[in-house]
């Protein structure tokens, strides 16, 4: 059994934004009342059937994140992209690797590592053993159209287009995660064929946004991989929990912030 549980499901800059006329957040089109609607930054935990958790990205919220949901250890990370919004809390690694007992490791593409490098070059100096006074990682470089084993959990890496730069979605059986995409070509969309449960990005349910999809993307992508089950995560001010619950179509459904499900392995 694998467990996932979708640590955030906001978009970069989070649901609520900062700002509102009585400066406790820009609420957009959403429900202030609707606990689902308060989200923090993309990210999610893979267990893996042993116990051991790949954390996917380290957002700005991360340590409220993982003690929201009772997440008491890391065992290695993974990185779809260099954004802010997926790699601000990133020093948290300095505790996950006091819990750890060793330096991270730490997936990336050459892109995103150097991205992580530039803005956190103290984390890639040696541990020469002793406390962790500063994050240490243990960098593995990865690329799309990868297949690789993490923790014993076979990951197949999905290349796709965010825009500007490209991202790396994530299978590992049935399940898919593909967060901060806005174009998936043939062989992305070939290797997202036969899901039981796709996570999907769908910041927005206006027009086409030049980095996410829409959610008129999400549901062509849905309606033609067919998923058993389809989550959509990243989203904004506009994709009001409620009225999204109300109106997608059966099989798909906005996630929320400590959302969890299980599915069988292998
Ligand atoms: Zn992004």
């Amino acid at each position: 059994m694998i467990k996932i549980v979708l640590l955030g499901t906001g978009g970069s800059a989070g649901t609520p934004q900062i700002g509102g006329a009585d400066g406790f957040g820009d609420w957009g089109e959403l429900d202030p009342a609707e606990p689902k609607n308060r989200r923090t930054r993309a990210s999610i935990v893979i267990e893996a059937p042993d116990g051991r958790r790949l954390l996917v990205d380290t957002g700005p919220e991360t340590r409220l994140q993982l003690t929201a949901c009772g997440i008491p250890r890391i065992d290695a990370i993974i990185y779809t992209h260099g954004h802010a919004d997926h790699i601000a809390g990133f020093d948290e690694i300095r505790i996950l690797n006091r819990l750890l007992g060793t330096p991270m490791p730490v997936y990336a593409t050459e892109k995103t590592m150097d991205d992580l490098r530039q803005r956190f070059d103290y984390a890639f100096k040696p541990w020469t053993g002793g406390g962790f006074f500063r994050p240490a990682i243990e960098p593995h470089l990865v690329a799309a159209g990868e297949s690789l084993d993490i923790l014993g959990l076979p990951i197949q890496l999905i290349g796709q287009d965010h825009g500007y730069i490209p991202s790396l979605g994530l299978r590992i059986g049935g399940f898919a995660y593909c967060t901060d995409v806005v174009r998936l070509d043939d062989a992305a969309l070939a290797a997202l064929e036969k899901l039981d449960t796709l996570v999907i990005d769908c910041f927005t349910n206006g027009p086409p946004h030049p980095t996410h999809a829409n959610l008129k993307q999400a549901l062509a992508w849905v309606e033609r991989l067919k998923p058993k089950r389809t989550i959509l995560t990243h989203m904004g001010l506009n994709m009001d929990y409620a009225k999204l619950s109300a109106s997608l179509p059966a099989g798909v459904e906005p996630g929320f912030d400590g959302q969890v499900f299980c599915f069988d392995f292998p």
